[in-house]
This record gives C-alpha cells, structure tokens and sequence, in this order.
C-alpha cells in the first residue's frame, strides 16, 4: 500500500521523536515543504548515518502512506556542507535561511525555484565557511545581515510579495520616493507618505541591486540601512503574508 517517492530535498529541521526517531522537515522542488518520519535514526547503527540532519542536500526516498507524514526509506548525500558545519556564524545563517523558507512555503505547492535558491545559500554559506577556516578568521568580514536580506527579498520575488520599487506605490508618481509602506506594498513619494517609514537612497539601492543579482553577488550597505531594508521586508510579510520571521542576522556586538 502506498506509494514511493523519490526527489531531492533539504532538511530544513530535524526534531528527535519518541526513543529512537526523528521527524524531518524537507523542502522539496516538486512538493514544496513535506514532514517525514526517520524510524531508528537515532541508533548508532542506522543506515541513514548522520545525513538526515539540518541544511544536508540530499536524494532521499519516501514512503507515502495514508498518513500526514511520509516515511524515510532511503538517503544519498548530495552536499553535506561540511564546512558549513564547523562554522558557528554559517550555521546561524543557515539556521535563518531555512526557517524563513520553511515559514514562507510551508505548503506543498511546488516552488522550485525556491529549492534552487536554498540550495545557492547553502552552499555560498559553506564556501564563505571554509574560505574563513583557510585564514584562519582573519578574511573579510561576514556580511551576514546583508546576505540574508537579499536572500529574503529573493524569497518574497518566489512568493508573489516583492515591494513596488519603480514607483510610488500609492499614487504611481516615479520621482521623489522617500518612503516604504507595508500597506501600500512599496516605496511611496513625498505626498503618500503618510503611515510609511523613511527609506534611505541606500536600502533604495541595496533592494533594486539585490532583485538584480545572484546571491553570491549580493549588494552591501551600511548597518542604518540594512535595517530599513529588513523593516521594509518585515512590513511586506506582516501585511501581505501575516507572517514574522526572527532577526535576519544575530545581533553582534
Ligand atoms: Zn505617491
């Protein structure tokens, strides 16, 4: 009874379950977002090893029953993202990047472009990782913030969400933007600001370079405006999607 399924998936959680077992959240390019059970993962001996653990990219089998949950039969590591790993501000990122896309795409509906861009994070993070073990931290700074909000504006361009920046989103008007507005749904010019936020030339220009380019290109810009940016992104969740997701980054210092 039941049926198998087969696909790549990235563990997005991993909860330990009862004496033995784990339940696995994946996000998946054909079925979006699916729960499934792992039977005696945790035993030493299990066959599926260590790789049904957060932020593994792998090519997993299912069972699908008449349950909500499928049941792991089978996992081939595809990208264990071992440096990754070893990394605890890449871990914290990824921790981030996960649960924001298991928030925003919870359902099944298949999104997979969104799997592809999960996959680019993982794996840009598990390259800034190792380039940090190489010198021995003293490389270039993490621009932790910065790349997880152009990885959320990315997300909100996937679900539909993405703020109008071309133009006062309440009266059209293309010059003089001076502020965002979650209601509105974008920036607003001097005469619709009201009930908007301040939205510097910066987090203007951090948002236009962030839609326009990959990941592992993804603009910079001052912590002031990053901030603006990440309330312009918290704005178009709350009122669009309902939706709050933790601090893009952990706050340093
Ligand atoms: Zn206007």
């Amino acid at each position: 009874m039941g049926r198998a399924v087969k696909t790549e998936a990235v563990v997005l959680r991993s909860m330990r379950y009862g004496e033995a077992d784990r339940i696995l959240h994946l996000y998946t390019p054909a079925r979006g977002r699916v729960g499934a059970i792992a039977k005696g993962v945790r035993r030493s001996r299990s066959r599926f090893g260590g790789r049904l653990e957060p932020f593994f990219r792998l090519r997993i089998e299912l069972h699908e029953g008449r349950g909500e949950l499928l049941t792991v039969t089978g996992a081939e590591t595809v990208d264990g993202h071992r440096h990754l790993r070893e990394d605890a501000a890449a871990l914290d990122a990824a921790a981030r990047a996960c649960d924001a896309v298991g928030r925003l795409f919870e359902t099944s509906e298949p999104h997979p472009g969104v799997f592809n861009l999960l996959c680019r994070k993982l794996a840009l993070l598990d390259e800034q990782a190792a380039g940090r073990a190489r010198d021995a931290g003293v490389g270039a700074p993490v621009a932790a913030r910065a790349g997880a909000l152009a990885f959320r504006l990315k997300l909100l361009l996937a679900a539909g969400l993405a703020p109008q920046l071309g133009s006062c989103a309440s009266c059209g008007e293309p010059e003089g933007l001076v502020g965002f507005s979650g209601a509105a749904g974008g920036v607003v010019c001097g005469a619709c600001e009201a009930g908007s936020f301040a939205l510097e030339a910066q987090a203007y220009r951090f948002m236009t370079d962030a839609f326009g380019s990959p990941l592992h290109e993804a603009p910079d810009a001052p912590e002031r405006a990053l901030g603006q940016v990440e309330r312009a992104i918290s704005a178009t969740l709350e009122h669009h999607a309902h939706l709050r997701l933790m601090p893009a980054a952990a706050r340093t210092g």
